[in-house]
């Protein structure tokens, strides 16, 4: 047995319609699975649907919406007949001084960030659970690991999405659920080109500070989905791995 097939099983991606997700969802397919994405444009969603092979569907949905998480999550399991994975990667950053941030500010990358994670994970265990076996990823960022001086509600959802992995992780253990976490080091993605705009000379000091000496690109990320999803990590639980060319490693 092939301990990185996927055939057979179903996947849920949050925020698959590009980026990191979109790396991510295309990594599952090739390994076999049925995908279904989640984001908010249509004609993203329809675009990447191209790449997820034939039987994939996706969802038009705000993710700050908890009705229609749930709804999401057991629409999804209805109609691709199960659901074995998911993959909370869907995530925002609003760029501020933390003295300069409103509440509002603060809630909506929250409610973005950690609180679509945790509401779809809660019911996507009701299914994993009923099944006898599940995998969850969340995405973490470096900034799950460092702080910066613009990232105050970021970090804080990146810090608390490990923090809840490792909860999950243990909750759901003898449940046959795996939960773990991923902390991409800098991608370049829709969201890191707006940060790269905002924050003068940041592409080259990632340049300097990544041993690799690269930025990522999405695809980096579909082997650790592949693994943390497949029957290959069937032991491997609560982890949060960097995938990151050495970023967090240099001092
Ligand atoms: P993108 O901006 O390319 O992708 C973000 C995804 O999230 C899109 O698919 C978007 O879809 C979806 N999304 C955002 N808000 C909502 C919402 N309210 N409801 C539904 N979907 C939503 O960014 P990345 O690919 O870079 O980011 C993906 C994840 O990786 C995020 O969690 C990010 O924090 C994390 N990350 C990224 C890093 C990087 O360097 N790029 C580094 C570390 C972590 P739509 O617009 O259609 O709603």
């Amino acid at each position: 047995m092939d301990p990185f097939d996927l055939k057979g099983k179903a996947a849920l991606v949050t925020g698959g319609n590009g980026g990191i997700g979109l790396g991510m969802a295309q990594g599952l397919a090739r390994a076999g699975a049925r995908l279904a994405i989640a984001g908010r444009d249509l004609a993203k969603n329809r675009e990447a649907l191209k790449s997820l092979g034939e039987k994939a569907i996706s969802f038009q949905v705000d993710l700050r919406d908890e009705k229609a998480c749930r709804a999401m999550v057991d629409e999804a399991a209805k109609q691709l007949g199960r659901l074995d994975i998911l993959i909370n990667n869907a995530g925002m950053n609003i760029r501020r001084q933390p003295q300069d941030f409103t509440l509002d500010e603060w809630r909506l990358v929250m409610d973005t960030n950690l609180t679509s994670a945790f509401v779809c994970s809660q019911a996507a265990y009701a299914h994993m659970k009923k099944a006898g076996a599940g995998k969850m990823v969340n995405i973490g960022s470096m900034m799950s690991i460092f702080g910066a001086s613009f990232t105050t509600a970021y970090a804080a959802s990146k810090g608390g999405i490990v923090q809840m992995t490792r909860a999950m992780a243990t909750a759901w253990a003898r449940d046959n659920i795996q939960v773990n976490a991923v902390l991409p080091g800098w991608i370049d993605t829709a969201l890191t080109r707006g940060a790269r705009e905002q924050v003068k000379g940041l592409h080259e000091s990632v340049l300097r500070r990544t041993p690799a000496g690269r930025w990522g690109e999405p695809r980096d990320l579909s082997g650790i989905a592949v693994f943390l999803c497949s029957p290959a990590s069937d032991f491997v639980t609560g982890t949060a791995i960097p995938v990151d060319g050495g970023y967090s490693s240099q001092g």
